[in-house]
């Protein structure tokens, strides 16, 4: 059986999702499939924004959280080294924490280099840090929900531009969008007080969260028709 536990990091949540979803993902999705669920569940998390159902925010995000995760595995690119290369306990663009990118205005992103002995060693540790670069009084929910789809364009631009001419700064790109996804989804969850890392404790405790099942055997209609 596969599971995750709050206590566990970023890097074992994207083993999980490798271990569960990997044989589905290869089999039955390409890279545009894959990017399709991560686009709808982002979308439906948002919908619960504006229709104000916490439950709705909650499971949508972690879904598109996990599609996020497959994309990555797909790739083979190590979420976690990457989000913490571009917010190593600072705001990536201002360089302070917290973020003082209102008041300084930068029109750069600043070079900042991280400190290993820092690196949060969970996933709720990462969700703290963001929560104190960011604090989530700067902005409203549904702020935080227009930023999250701006993000998932850029994720999905940065995919397609790799795809189409398989440059390695494209590659690059894509690694510091996915962290910038990360960056936002932790901002949309603390902003609707979802515990990212308890949650997914509760949703992943038994391999698939649909089917329970190691590796999952969900079809591939069968995910299409999921309207939560
Ligand atoms: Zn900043
Ligand atoms: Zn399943």
């Amino acid at each position: 059986m596969a599971s995750f536990r709050k206590n566990q990091s970023l890097q074992e949540f994207q083993k999980f999702i490798g271990d569960v979803y990997a044989i589905p993902d290869d089999r039955l999705y390409s890279m545009a499939d894959m990017l399709v669920q991560q686009q709808r569940f982002t979308m439906r998390a948002l919908k619960g924004i504006r229709k104000q159902n916490s439950e709705k925010i909650k499971i949508n995000l972690l879904v598109a959280l996990s599609w996020l995760m497959a994309i990555a595995n797909r790739l083979h690119i190590d979420v976690e080294k990457d989000v913490w290369k571009r917010f190593p306990m600072l705001c990536s663009y201002c360089g302070k924490k917290p973020c003082e990118c209102k008041k300084i205005r930068p029109q750069k992103r600043k070079y900042v280099k991280s400190d290993g002995a820092q690196k949060p060693k969970t996933m709720a540790g990462f969700q703290k840090m963001f929560n104190e670069i960011y604090p989530t009084n700067n902005k409203t929910l549904p702020e935080y929900g227009v930023h999250l789809a701006e993000e998932m364009g850029e994720v999905s631009e940065a995919i397609h531009n790799f795809l189409g001419q398989h440059k390695i700064k494209q590659l690059e790109d894509i690694k510091l969008e996915i962290s910038d996804y990360i960056s936002c989804s932790f901002g949309v969850a603390s902003s609707a007080n979802i515990d990212v890392a308890k949650e997914l404790e509760k949703m992943y405790s038994n391999n698939c969260h649909v089917c329970h099942k190691l590796p999952c055997v969900c079809s591939f209609n069968s995910v299409s028709l999921i309207k939560t």
